[in-house]
Parts: structure tokens; C-alpha cells; sequence
């Protein structure tokens, strides 16, 4: 039975979002105006047509041209503050929001403009947005590894208020394996780790994901489906897997939604939740995900409950929000007519 359009706003936490990947056309325009940087684009329209990717790096290369329009704290707030509004529409009530520190860094941009731009507005964002947050300090999986810990340590000497650190950009040839000694600095420091892995990468990222840099949970993970004791050892131990089901068409890690494995993966018990990725180069912030898998696959309320559920439950929110949440969500199915 088709549900109804209020249905669309299903509470949610949204687990697996870069903020930089948030950035919509007309903000890049609004900035690049701002801070009299000249796009090597002539209008919307042009920029519009660059956003048919043929892979994973054919949207990364965007992805970070892009990015110089990011050149002040102003800047990184504005590009929060938009994406907390449309998340708000969008049904989400806790964002675990990524930012890449490394890409800003690199073109001179100083970490204190980046890390406090963003964290500025995530910290009224609960009262602004009815959206409560957590900040992930992603890694770039493609740059030196010596990099990336000395940009950890940088944050961890400004006492940034991140709460985890993650591992992103172009997968296959990088695996987790390099990463150990980050990973062990983060958790000694307290923080919680998640890591990208098995998105275009072998199922065998995700195991070492898991046993190398202890994750706490896997962004992506789809093709662990390839190794059965793999899937066994993800259902078991209930891990976390941040699937993005509109971000797997668009970059062609599957052909077409109907060919997403995430019915399947549910099927298998595995621990799935919805999430956009990045929802400004892939048409879809997560109520476009899950409207989408509504129409492609008929998922019922029930099921698109399991999955907002999965969502709270695996997430680093406080054991008092995640039960707020619940509630939230079981209200929601209520108003379904789900008992
Ligand atoms: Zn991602």
C-alpha cells in the first residue's frame, strides 16, 4: 500500500553525509561571487552539466574544484546553515555530519576557519533546526598517510570539537591497512571510528575496516555482500553499514535503483541505514532516498521504519537522544497505521 505523502517525513538520523558534498550550484555561484573567484563556468546550466559522473573519481574531481569557493568560517557556516534547513524538511533529526579538514588545508585555507565555520552552527543547530549533531573529521585515503595524522594532530592541539574520525575519497588501491597508526591515535585521543569501505573497494576493505582499524562502523559496505562469511560475521555482530542508495547509482556502483542490493541486504539481517552521501551532486537528500526506494521497491512503512530505526541505534547520539528519537519514529508508524 502506497503511503502517504506526510510519510515522506520520517524521522530519521542520517548517519553518512559530507557537508562539502552539500554545496548546491547556486551557493557555489553566491560564493564564488562573494570572494571574487572566477568559476570556469559560465551559469547554472553549464555547472548542472558536469553532474553526469561515470565513477567514483569522475565526481571527485568536481567534488574538490568546487570546493575553492570555500574560503572563510562565513563561508563554511552558510554551507551548513543550508544543509541543516533542507535535512529539517528532509525528516532528520541527528546529522553525523563528515568534513574533509585535509582538502580545505591543502588550497591555504587555515583548519580554525573550516572546523569553527562548521561547528559554530552545528552548536544552536538542535534549537535552530530541532536537529541534534555530530562532527566526523574525514581523511582523504588518497593522500599521504603521514598527512593525515599530522592534520589529527593539528585538531586534536586545537582541541576541535569533533566527536570521530572517518576515512574517504577514492577507494580502490587504498585500502583501511595504511591507516592503522591514524585510527589508533584517534581512539586513544576518545574519539569513535568509521571508515568508507566496499564501496567500489573489495569486500575484503570492510574486514580490515573492522580488524586493522577497529571501525565502529562502515560507510557504503554494499560489496561485503560478495563474501558470505563476511555478511555472517556483519549480521552477528549487528555492524553498522551507511548505505546510500541514490549515491550508488549516480557514481554506477549499481546500473539502476531497482539493481540496489539493499532489499536483499535487509533480507540478510544485515544493519542498513538510508543515507544521501552527498545529496547536492546526486539529486537527493534523504527523503528523496527513501521516496525513491518506496516507489522502486514498495517498501512498506514497516520496513522504512527498520531502517530509521537502524539509523538512531547507530548512531554515537546520547543514549537519552537516541530514545527521543525512537519515539519519534514510533510515533511516526503509528500515524502509518503500523501497530
Ligand atoms: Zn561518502
Amino acid at each position: 500500500m502506497p503511503i502517504s505523502p506526510s510519510a515522506a517525513l520520517l524521522p530519521c538520523a542520517e548517519l553518512h553525509l559530507h557537508i562539502e558534498g552539500t554545496l548546491e550550484p547556486e551557493l557555489i555561484f553566491e560564493l564564488a561571487d562573494r570572494n571574487g573567484i572566477d568559476l570556469p563556468y559560465a551559469d547554472l546550466e553549464e555547472l548542472r552539466a558536469r553532474y553526469q559522473f561515470t565513477d567514483l573519481q569522475s565526481f571527485l574531481d568536481l567534488y574538490y574544484s568546487n570546493m575553492e569557493v570555500l574560503r572563510t568560517g562565513a563561508d563554511f557556516a552558510a554551507m551548513t546553515r543550508a544543509y541543516l534547513r533542507r535535512a529539517a524538511a528532509a525528516g532528520v533529526r541527528h546529522v553525523e555530519m563528515m568534513v574533509d579538514p585535509q582538502a580545505h588545508l591543502l588550497r591555504g585555507v587555515p583548519l580554525e576557519e573550516c572546523i569553527n565555520g562548521v561547528a559554530g552552527v552545528l552548536a544552536t543547530s538542535l534549537e535552530e533546526f530541532g536537529i541534534s549533531t555530530v562532527l566526523i573529521a574525514a581523511f582523504l585515503r588518497d593522500r599521504p598517510i603521514a598527512e593525515a595524522e599530522d592534520v589529527l594532530r593539528q585538531l586534536l592541539a586545537m582541541d576541535a570539537p569533533i566527536a570521530a574520525i572517518g576515512l574517504d575519497s577514492a577507494e580502490v588501491g587504498n585500502p583501511p591497512e595504511g591507516f592503522v597508526e591514524l585510527y589508533r591515535m584517534a581512539s586513544a585521543a576518545g574519539l569513535k571510528c568509521v571508515a568508507h569501505a566496499g564501496e567500489e573497494g573489495p569486500a575484503h576493505y570492510v574486514e580490515q575496516a573492522l580488524d586493522l582499524l577497529k571501525a565502529d562502523r562502515i560507510d557504503h559496505g554494499i560489496r561485503a555482500l560478495d563474501d558470505p562469511a563476511l555478511v555472517a560475521r556483519l549480521v552477528r555482530d549487528r555492524v553498522p553499514l551507511t548505505v546510500c542508495p541514490l549515491s550508488n547509482v549516480r557514481l554506477r556502483a549499481v546500473d539502476t535503483l531497482a539493481d540496489h542490493p539493499l532489499p536483499q541486504m535487509l533480507a540478510l539481517g544485515l544493519n542498513v541505514s538510508v543515507n544521501s552521501d552527498d545529496p547536492a551532486y546526486f539529486d537527493g537528500y534523504v527523503d528523496d532516498n527513501f521516496a525513491a526506494l518506496q516507489r522502486t521497491f514498495g517498501f512498506s512503512p514497516d520496513q522504512l521504519a527498520e531502517l530509521a530505526v537502524n539509523s538512531v541505534e547507530s548512531s554515537f547520539a546520547s543514549g537519552e537522544r537516541r530514545a527521543e528519537l525512537l519515539e519519534l519514529i514510533r510515533a511516526w508508524r503509528a500515524a502509518q497505521g503500523v501497530s
